[in-house]
């Protein structure tokens, strides 16, 4: 699939142009999230789509405030407004309440010398006023509307929020490219905006590769083992708020798998496969995706997630990334979170934006060797005083799903990280952080 309008692809050749000499045979994870970057190119079309209708696309041009916000002088607390400029320093202060000015219920009047206004928060400031002092700081004086102050609890001008102080018509409020999330749907809102450009959802076809594999309801006969890669795959991706088109199992057979390239690439802006790219399945797999486009293999410095194989494919005009992941379930996840989704969010017109890594003291020691960067499954826990930390799941190994299950976080080790001792800080990806 591809816009009419689509600005000219980057082909992996060009992403690839230009870099220092790699291995791809060790890859590093910080490289392959280059050239994935570099190559994946945002879907062009834009359309207009109702505010709530937008929580988690992506704004396709900026959004300029139509109006200043806020677009009246009011009151931050409640309390009393006055002309505070007009004060004499020190004494005290002694102001007639002349009226009320409740939010939506504005006071009418003028203030005069020696009157105030009692105000709430979110009120008009009265004319007359350019001062908030908060009732906790007033004294009334008995049942009488007179209240009296320190002069010197006051500084003119304070708890007083001004027109376009947050922001001023004509400036950006929405920057193309952001992934508008809830508090964007409020400020669209406080704009008074309905609708607002977004770039069309982009499509991602997926498919799992195996003779092994069965589907859930088919039964299975010793050897058989059912497929969980299109479930996570499918969970990753709906979270992404992608448009999803599975494709199925397909059996490790050259033809059958061309086929379902050429129909993904034809129907899709991604395709994202599983197995079939580990050595002894690699060479034909290779040589079919290399027939239908320019693809890459890649063993990468990671674990989980050593195979990988990243490209462009071309089918009767349409053209789409690949992205061929491993079979091992946690390794799909792993690879999924942290070669694809980005690539994703390039698609999808995003700005870029860096995961957030926390650091947090492991409960555990790791057994790490440098040279390539691990995603450990853990479980971030506050502590009994309310410290949090990390605990290493138990079992690591790539085809397991149940710890990726318990787990709620990446423990995040660099190349360069040797052995952890318990105790020690490491970076924590949250996985609700990761949408
Ligand atoms: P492969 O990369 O095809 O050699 O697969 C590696 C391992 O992952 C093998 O044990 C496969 O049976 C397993 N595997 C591959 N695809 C899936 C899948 N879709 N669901 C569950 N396990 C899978
Ligand atoms: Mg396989």
């Amino acid at each position: 699939m591809s816009d009419d309008d689509a600005t000219p692809m980057t082909t992996l050749d060009e992403a690839l142009a230009g870099l220092p000499a790699y291995d791809p045979d060790d890859m590093t994870v910080e490289l392959a999230r280059t050239i994935i970057a570099r190559t994946a190119q945002p879907v062009a079309a834009i359309e207009q789509i109702a505010v709530r209708s937008a929580l988690g696309r992506v704004l396709g041009r900026d959004v300029i405030s139509p109006l200043d916000v806020p677009a009246f002088e009011n009151a931050a607390m409640d309390g009393y407004a006055f002309a505070g400029t007009a004060l004499a320093a020190g004494g005290k202060v002694r102001l007639r309440v002349a009226g009320r000015s409740f939010a939506g219920r504005p006071f009418d009047g003028v203030a005069g010398s020696g009157e105030c206004v009692r105000i709430m928060t979110g009120a008009l400031l009265p004319a007359g006023c350019d001062t908030v002092i908060p009732q906790e700081q007033v004294q009334r004086e008995g049942d009488t509307e007179i209240v009296t102050f320190a002069a010197d609890a006051v500084t003119p001008g304070r708890h007083v929020r001004h027109i376009g102080e947050d922001l001023a018509t004509g400036q950006p409020a929405l920057l193309s490219g952001k992934r508008l999330r809830p508090a964007a749907l409020g400020l669209l809102a406080s704009l008074g905006i309905a609708e607002v450009p977004v770039r069309r959802r982009i499509r991602v076809a997926f498919f799992s590769t195996g003779d092994e594999l069965r589907s859930v309801g088919e039964p299975l006969v010793p050897g058989n083992l059912y497929d969980s890669n299109r479930y996570t795959l499918y969970g990753m991706l709906q979270r992404l708020g992608v448009e999803i088109l599975d494709l199925g199992v397909v059996r490790d057979d050259p033809q059958a798998i061309e086929d379902t390239l050429r129909t993904a690439c034809r129907e899709a802006d991604a395709v994202i496969t599983s197995g079939g790219v580990s050595v002894g399945e690699a060479d034909y797999t290779r040589e079919m995706m290399t027939r239908l486009g320019n693809v890459v293999f890649w063993k990468m410095a990671m674990r989980p997630g050593r195979p990988f194989a990243f490209g462009e494919l071309e089918s009767d005009g349409h053209r789409a990334l690949l992205f061929g992941l491993p079979g091992n379930p946690a390794a799909v996840m792993a690879s999924f979170y942290h070669l694809v989704r980005d690539g994703l969010f390039v698609l999808m017109g995003a700005e870029p934006q860096a995961t957030p890594r926390l650091p947090v003291p492991t409960t555990t020691a790791i057994a790490k060797r440098p040279g390539r960067t691990e995603f450990l499954r853990g479980i971030l826990a506050a502590d009994a005083q309310g410290r949090w930390q990390v605990t290493v799941a138990d079992a690591q190994s790539a085809g397991i799903l149940r710890t990726m299950s318990e787990a709620n976080c990446f423990v995040t080790l660099d190349t360069a990280r040797g052995n952890v001792a318990a105790g020690e800080l490491v970076d924590v990806i949250v996985f609700d952080g990761l949408v």
